[in-house]
């Protein structure tokens, strides 16, 4: 089931009509120089840690040169951004060189800022030093912390320089440019099928629903109606998965237009992310979404659901009655809640399924945003709390997730308490022993997040092409869950210059 292309080899921007990805030429970089190589990306694709060392590998991932027999191309989407309409989109800086089979498991090789496609619009195809360094790092980070993503490769300098405009001043700025390689199996996202049922293309939205499940859902075998049905379910099922883990760790995407969902329910596009620092449900790391807040931390799991409504309207061509469909988004809210749940539990250190448990979590939300808390310090201090100490004991372990210890009132320290008072005699109906919990607890809550701050001093010092942050941080974030006594210093709460909004423009 051969997918429709366009076969122009032009990268200028164009509409592209009946096609689902388009056949573009990566641009030749200057003076491409390798910063650094993911060796367990390479490994997983049958590259050996020396080959990444070699000319040929700088070479091809930086996009200076192509891999024999093989035709790079654009991927073709459209897609609702935030919460527009926003038509064809594409790749307009991203090109898939080839799919790669090793050890049996096939994934996508794809440069990001290696030049202009034709979906490129008005913008130059390119990608600055500093958000190729964010997109490397938190790919791996992601990966570790058990996050379902995309990885990344490599991380190359061009050579040459990207013009971005600095909002502040008007004038143009200068920047590094430079070129990541995306992995993954596939890049297809929900947008790809808004695409062609916005062009009431019906016959390629067929195509690119069989071609995603024959590829990526072998496992649903059932034809017809049914078949989509099931397609639907599944991405669904994954999507809803991804978020709970995003919540787990505290990870905002920042950018979760639908253009930027994965059909594979991985977390995909790096743009201004951010992780919480202070628990705050209406935070979001996206400057340009600061009225609205749509996507802000808390509205994650509804956005999810909107963005699956929008596949659910493409993919209903293929389908035929919106029962089916509305039956399986109905239950998206009920079925996140209830994982939610459990993740939470488990974030507690709490094995026992409890009726009033549901309570608890919620009261600790309430309590956490009173005054300003260190989401991922508190859960990991947490796990120190036995079950014998007295309350006082237990608000004491956490003391350094507070960013303001003084300014906790009388009022705030009591709701503290009797939280405290009710989470002391919830795990005392736990059988697992403190330490056995407190294990558990290390698992989920993960010691190491890359906090905006600390991706912004690697980046500093990489401008002044000093490298060793982003290998530090890079070997950090490999083991989240760890205790790194070397790395130590990286367990803190965002220091006070940090507060000031780091902007994340692209
Ligand atoms: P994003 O917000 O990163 O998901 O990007 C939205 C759309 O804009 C996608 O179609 C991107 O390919 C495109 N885009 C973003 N930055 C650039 C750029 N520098 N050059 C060309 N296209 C871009
Ligand atoms: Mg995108
Ligand atoms: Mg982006």
């Amino acid at each position: 089931k051969e997918l429709t292309a366009d076969s122009i080899e032009i990268n200028t921007s164009r509409q592209v009509l009946n096609a689902a990805f388009s056949y573009v030429t990566p641009r030749i970089p200057s003076h491409p120089k390798l910063i650094h190589v993911s060796e367990e990306v390479a490994n997983l694709i049958g590259i050996s840690s020396e080959k990444t060392q070699s000319e040929e590998f700088l070479n091809v991932f930086s996009g200076k040169s192509i891999l024999p027999d093989s035709r790079p191309y654009a991927m073709n989407y459209a897609g609702h951004q935030f919460g527009n309409w926003a038509g064809q989109l594409g790749d307009g800086r991203a090109i898939v060189l080839a799919e790669i089979e090793h050890n049996y498991q096939k994934n996508m090789l794809q440069l990001k800022g290696a030049g202009n496609t034709p979906y490129s619009r008005r913008a130059d195809g390119l990608a600055v030093f500093r958000s190729s360094i964010r997109e490397h790092l938190c790919s791996e980070a992601m990966h570790y912390l058990g996050v379902p993503t995309t990885r990344s490769l490599s991380l190359i300098l061009t050579g040459d320089v990207v013009l971005r405009d600095v909002m502040y001043d008007g004038n143009p700025e200068y920047e590094k440019g430079a070129v990541v390689c995306r992995v993954a199996p596939t890049f297809i996202r929900f947008g790809s099928f808004e695409l062609f049922s916005s062009q009431n293309d019906i016959e390629n939205l067929q195509k690119l629903a069989d071609f995603t499940i024959e590829h990526y859902y072998p496992e649903i075998l059932i034809d017809g109606k049914l078949k989509y049905v099931e397609f639907f379910q599944k991405i669904a099922d994954k999507t809803r998965k991804m978020i709970v883990h995003w919540q787990r760790v505290g990870f905002v995407h920042g950018v979760m237009n639908t253009d930027n969902m994965s059909i594979l329910g991985l977390t995909i596009d790096f743009g201004p992310y951010g992780w919480l620092e202070d628990y705050n449900p209406d935070w979001t790391p996206n400057t340009t979404d600061n009225q609205n807040k749509r996507y802000r931390f808390g509205n994650q799991p509804d956005v999810a659901q909107w963005n699956l409504y929008q596949l659910a309207n493409a993919l209903y061509p293929l389908i035929g009655e919106a029962e089916p469909l509305e039956t399986i988004l109905n239950k998206f809210q009920e079925l996140f809640e209830a994982d939610y749940l459990n993740m939470m539990r488990s974030k507690l250190g709490l094995t026992k399924v409890l009726k009033k448990d549901k309570k608890l979590v919620l009261e600790l939300e309430n309590v956490l945003q009173l005054s300003e808390t260190d989401m991922t310090i508190f859960f990991r201090e947490l796990s120190n709390l036995k079950k014998d100490f007295s309350v006082g004991c237990g608000i004491s372990i956490v003391n350094n997730a507070f960013y303001n210890p003084k300014e906790i009132s009388k009022t705030i320290l009591k709701s503290w308490e009797k939280w405290f008072t009710k989470y002391i005699d919830r795990i005392k109906l736990e059988d697992d022993s403190d330490e056995i919990r407190k294990t558990k607890m290390n698992l989920i809550n993960p010691k190491y997040v890359l906090r905006n701050y600390m991706a912004q001093i690697a980046i500093d010092a990489a401008n002044i092409e000093d490298y060793s942050l982003v290998n530090e941080l890079y070997m950090l974030l490999k083991k989240p869950y760890d205790e790194q006594l070397e790395f130590e210093k990286w367990y803190a709460k965002r220091p006070d210059w940090a507060r000031v909004k780091i902007g994340c423009s692209m």
